[in-house]
């Protein structure tokens, strides 16, 4: 069955819906995105998710045409025409079409605001009692990684090497330590019982569900440490995990192909995963 999508002030069907061939997101990938996580019908961390959207513009010099209000109600729409009960809503806001290819732009061109929902199986997913294995894999990204652009052919080539090593995902290294996912955050887990974490710089995407994470791990009264972390003490990790708006938190059970801890997901992964979980969908809108 076609979705129904938004484009600019418009619900469409998916096959009526077209961007110009000069749209600077499709030319230069001149554009950011968002993905929220869809649960019972309701938006899980959409406030969080708008705030790294208004964060990504402003440091683009990006116009985003819709107040937090105005996003919510298109999102909710969507949800409502589709039938959308679990999965997400993607959004992608790009700087136009000045109707030819020009790097520089000009000031004041209306972007083009695109969103579309993705059914997907988030809380029953069958990588939460396998675990997924990653391999290790060079960050060739460029260094403002703190921006959520389109630009993720690094991430494309990245995941392809993963599923060509029979692998899930990988984990990225910059200079002997692990960045993040390839599309996620990245965690070990300490022989003492201490999640460690990369610390925000524009290194790595500042997460919105690693910092729900990172709260909700206070209150489990585990410890969080935000440091660099090396490919090798990841091997040797009791546990390792993953955290995104699509995943929540997944375990690692390898990583290059050494299992991490007994090979089975980790404990502390899972209890993260259902806390988050739970107080995400009390707090959903
Ligand atoms: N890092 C990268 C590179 C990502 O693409 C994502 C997913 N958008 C994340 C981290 C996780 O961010 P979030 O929890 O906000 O989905």
């Amino acid at each position: 069955m076609e979705r129904t999508v938004y484009l600019n002030g418009e619900y469409l069907l998916e096959s009526q819906a077209s961007v110009s061939i000069f749209d600077r997101g499709f030319l230069f990938a001149d554009a950011v995105y968002e993905v929220t996580a869809v649960l019972q019908g309701k938006l899980i961390d959409n406030a969080g998710h708008f705030r790294r959207l208004e964060r990504s513009c402003r440091e683009l010099n990006l116009t985003l045409p819709v107040t937090y209000q105005e996003l919510t109600a298109i999102q909710h729409e969507l949800i409502a025409k589709n039938g959308l009960q679990e999965g997400g809503i993607y959004l992608q806001l790009t700087r136009g079409n000045e109707g030819d290819r020009d790097f520089s732009y000009s000031e004041g061109v209306a972007p083009t605001l695109m969103l579309f929902t993705q059914a997907r199986n988030l809380v029953n997913n069958p990588k939460v009692q396998q675990g997924i294995k990653v391999i290790s894999y060079d960050d060739m990204r460029w260094r403002r990684r703190d921006i959520k652009t389109t630009s993720l052919l690094p991430a494309c080539m990245a995941k392809h090497a993963a599923h060509a090593a029979n692998a899930d995902d990988v984990w990225l290294i910059e200079d002997g330590y692990v960045t993040e996912g390839g599309s996620s955050n990245a965690y070990i887990v300490t022989q003492e019982g201490n999640i460690v974490t990369r610390p925000l710089s524009n290194d790595i995407l500042h997460g919105i569900t690693r910092a729900s994470l990172i709260t909700l791990a206070d209150e489990l009264g585990v410890t969080v440490e935000e440091r660099y972390f090396t490919i090798d003490e990841a091997y040797a990790a009791k546990e390792a995990f993953i955290s995104s708006a699509t995943t929540f938190v997944w375990p690692v059970v390898a990583i290059d192909d050494k299992p991490i801890g007994d090979g089975k997901p980790g404990h502390i992964a899972l209890a993260l995963r259902d806390i988050y979980i739970r107080t995400a969908q009390a707090m959903a809108e």
